[in-house]
């Protein structure tokens, strides 16, 4: 078990998705998302007022401000996704360098453990914008979309109704297709380095030993399932693995140049 105050004194008491000090009167538990809801450490992270409203269902201030100024509330949606979605690709492309190389001393496991939180609180608060954007919830949970799928469907596409051009709409939608293919890849990456960390016997999560245990003592996460991993004599291929994290990478990385290039023609077709 893990005291709020304990995650708030390591995250410098400072929201770890867009920085904002805590004010000092401020729950601690409340200032605290645990996806897992394990109340570990290893997965706790300190969060302000707004993003942890955000997470909880909170409806994003650029979206409110589309039924007044669809061009501020487009524009507002746009810096928002492509600065938070940029920092999770820096963040796992990290995360993935530090894999391969082992986790062998102690500050490459804390950069791991810290790079680990921040992607999944950055892949959910990127989630939250996209289905206020419109995206369909089915094509976010990781389970639930063709992983094949390269377009998904926008089921409320909440420029549509605006005064803006049909293009500027459709741009739109060109961007949140992107972004949202982008999350999928970017957990797909996530997952494979999640699964090189537990091949090696380490909890994905805190990096605690697991050897021989279903769920990590530590922490509680259940142990990463890596079957689709071994031959039939059950040895490991961990070359694969690896070679697998560096090919999504670089899916990954592709589109993220291709979103760049659709944001700022949006972002132009936003200002004029
Ligand atoms: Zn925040
Ligand atoms: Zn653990």
């Amino acid at each position: 078990m893990t005291d709020s105050i304990d995650v708030l004194d390591r995250d410098g008491r400072r929201c770890v998705n867009c920085d904002t000090a805590l004010t000092a009167d401020r729950d601690p538990d409340a200032s605290v998302w645990d996806p897992g809801e394990r109340h570990s450490g290893a997965e706790m992270v300190t969060v302000c007022a707004d993003c942890a409203a955000l997470l909880d269902g909170a409806t994003p201030a650029w979206r409110d401000r589309l039924a007044g100024d669809p061009a501020a509330g487009g524009m507002g949606f746009l810096r928002t996704v492509t600065k938070t979605q940029g920092s999770v690709v820096a963040d796992i492309a990290a995360l993935a360098t530090e894999t391969t190389g082992g986790l062998d001393d102690d500050d490459g496991r804390r950069e791991y453990r810290d790079g680990r939180r921040r992607s999944a609180l950055g892949l959910a608060v990127v989630d939250r914008h996209l289905a206020a954007a419109g995206v369909d919830r089915s094509a976010l949970d990781p389970l639930g979309t063709d992983p094949s799928a390269d377009e998904y469907a926008v089921s409320e596409p909440v420029l549509a109704d605006t005064d803006l051009d049909r293009a500027t709409v459709e741009a739109f939608e060109t961007v949140l297709n992107t972004a949202t293919a982008l999350q999928r890849q970017l957990r797909t990456v996530l997952g494979l380095v999640e699964t090189a960390v537990s091949v090696e016997g380490r909890c994905h999560v805190c990096l605690e030993s697991i050897l021989g245990t279903e769920a990590c003592p530590s922490c509680g996460t259940a142990v990463r399932d890596a079957d689709q991993w071994r031959d039939d004599t059950g040895e490991l291929d961990t070359a694969g693995l690896y070679r697998a994290i560096t090919s999504h990478l670089e899916t990954a990385s592709e589109t993220t140049t291709q979103l760049t290039d659709q944001a700022a023609s949006l972002a132009d077709r936003l200002a004029v």
